[in-house]
This record gives C-alpha cells, structure tokens and sequence, in this order.
C-alpha cells in the first residue's frame, strides 16, 4: 500500500473510533434521561404561536393515538371555511368523537352574542370529554380565541383542564395562549412564522392548509 494510502486508512479507522466513542457517551446520556423518565400522567400540550403547524400538529397525535386504538375526542371551536381533511377521514371512525362549532371565523359572522352562544355550546361538549375518563385523548382546537376574545370564562376553562381525568391527554391548540394555561400545560410549543405562502399571495392548498 502507498503511504498516502495507508496515512487515508489510519485517518478513517481514527475517525470510526472517535465517532464509535462519542455515540457510547451519547448512548449513555440518553439511556439515563430515559431511566429518570418515570413518571406517567395525562398531560396538557399547547400549541401557540403564528406560524403555521398547531392545528395539523394536534391531528398528528390524533392519528398516532388513533392507530394505538386510544379512545379520542376532538372539539374545533372556529370552523373553516373549507372542511378539513382531517374531519373527513375521522368523524366517522368509531374511536373519535368529532364535533365543530357551527359558526364561522369571527370576523365572519360580526355577531358577538351569537359568537358566544356558539361558544359556550361547543365548549358544553369539551367539558363532558374532559369529565369522561373513558377518552384518552382530546383535542381542543382553536380554544385559545375563545379566551382571547372573552367568549369563554378563563377560570372556568382552567379549572376543567386542572380536574379532567388524571391520565387523559389534552392538546389546546391557537395563536396567543393565556398566560396561566401555558403555566398549567407539561408541554408548550411556541410555532414562529417565519415564512408563510400565503403572504406571498399564494392560495389556501388541500392537503397542506385544510
Ligand atoms: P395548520 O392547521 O396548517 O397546522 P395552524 O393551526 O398553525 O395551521 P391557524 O392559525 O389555525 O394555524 O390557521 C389555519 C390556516 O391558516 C391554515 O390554512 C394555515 O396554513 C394558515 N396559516 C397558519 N399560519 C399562518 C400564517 N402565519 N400566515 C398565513 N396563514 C397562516
Ligand atoms: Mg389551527
């Protein structure tokens, strides 16, 4: 063997030994967070934040939940204008129990006393879920707006989340979440925009936006 090609072989044999090495003590590191990862509770994931991924986030856990066999519940407190897929695929399947506030975006209907009675009559169905032990799982999607805009009584949203089931999974997703709900929650994601099609004038996609 030449010796530019030996020196090559000891550099490549080196770095194998170094990478073998690193992967052990990152093997070690790993292994040990997991082992101090004992407790197993319900827990309280909120999805903020104005870049887009909440929603479709939400439903993410909602189809790996669904493919465990996990009993789930889905309340969408603003509809669309396009019914999303989504709702499609799942309001029929015998493990998800899907209801959508009847009104539009609020900014469509103008109606502030009908805003809140659509409200609170959406918000009757999440409070039975969150009594309801027999769901695993339940998705609150686009509550926050509802705090925002003062349609739904904080506290009253607060304490439900606080005395739902002890094992159940809650997932609220919106822009803009109280204060206290990010402090009750065991997991918060804060989704930046950092680009968006559409504010380069490009249309609402199937599949991507709905
Ligand atoms: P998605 O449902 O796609 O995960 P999201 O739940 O994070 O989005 P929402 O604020 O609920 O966002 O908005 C729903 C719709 O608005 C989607 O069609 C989404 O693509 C679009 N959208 C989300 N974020 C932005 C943004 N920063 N600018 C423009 N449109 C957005
Ligand atoms: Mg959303």
């Amino acid at each position: 063997m030449s010796k530019t090609k030996s020196n090559k072989q000891d550099n490549k044999e080196e770095r194998n030994k170094r990478h073998k090495k690193a992967m052990q003590r990152k093997k070690e590191h790993v292994d040990s967070r997991i082992a101090e990862a004992t407790v197993d509770k319900g827990l309280l994931v909120v999805l903020t934040g104005n870049g887009k991924g909440k929603s479709s986030s939400a439903f993410g856990m909602l189809a790996r939940s669904v493919g465990h066999g996990l009993h789930c519940g889905v309340v969408q407190f603003i509809k669309g204008l396009w019914e999303c897929g989504e709702q499609i695929l799942f309001e029929d399947n015998p493990l998800v129990e899907f209801h959508v506030m009847k009104t539009g975006f609020t900014w469509e209907t103008q109606d502030r006393e009908k805003d809140i009675a659509a409200a609170e009559k959406t918000w009757e169905r999440a409070a039975r879920l969150l009594t309801d032990e027999t769901f695993n799982v339940v998705i609150l999607d686009e509550l926050t707006y509802m705090l925002t805009y003062g349609y739904l009584d904080k506290s009253m949203v607060l304490e439900a989340l606080q005395n739902r089931p002890p094992m159940q999974h809650v997932v609220v997703t919106g822009r803009n979440a109280a204060r206290e709900l990010i402090e009750l929650a065991d997991t918060v994601s804060e989704i930046a925009d950092s680009k968006h099609a559409f504010n380069a004038g490009i249309k609402v996609q199937k599949g991507i936006d709905y």
